[in-house]
């Protein structure tokens, strides 16, 4: 998946993680005021490193590190931020590219930025790749992005954006 920050652990564009939460219209204070709203220390608190660098820093997990990648279990999907439901299983996608695809997200559950060729950092390739961000509409915590993956428009999620709920059998 194209990101405007980078993967996990990998620098893209040879910066630290923190310096590009700037741009994040996660962290940053884009001036709209979400259902939910809660201080860094009290996002710290709650979530662990990786899940805030990816929720609040606009991150990307690295491809196939969630389980969720590949568990096609029928359930819902909530924000690992304040557990709104944003998807449910009747809409994945196998699509074996390491991150969870989906088709649709559940109804008023997703808001979207722009990640624009502007946030390419400096790297043309990237410019053309990523266009749509997609955060939760009630925390307003950056879940993944929106893509066109072998012809399909998907959302393209962090599995650690997210918690799983299997349908009970
Ligand atoms: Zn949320």
């Amino acid at each position: 998946m194209p990101t405007r920050r980078q993967f996990m652990g990998t620098t893209i564009a040879g910066a630290a993680l923190s310096p590009l939460a700037a741009g994040s219209a996660a962290a940053r204070d884009d001036g709209f005021t979400y259902e939910i709203e809660r201080t860094e220390t009290q996002w710290r608190e709650l979530l662990t490193d990786e899940e805030y660098a990816i929720l609040r820093e606009g991150g990307t997990e690295r491809p196939h590190s969630s389980p969720l990648t590949t568990d096609y279990r029928e359930g819902t999907f909530h924000c690992r931020g304040c557990e709104l439901q944003l998807y449910s299983s009747q809409w994945r996608e196998e699509v074996d590219k390491g991150w969870v695809f989906f088709r649709h997200a559940e109804p008023n559950a997703m808001l979207m930025d722009i990640d624009g060729p502007e946030e390419a950092y400096g790297q043309p390739e990237l410019a053309s790749l990523t266009n749509i961000e997609g955060h939760c509409r009630r925390c307003g915590s950056h879940i993944g992005h929106i893509l066109l993956v072998e012809g399909k428009v998907l959302h393209c999620m962090n599995g650690s954006a997210l918690i799983f709920r299997p349908t009970e059998a």
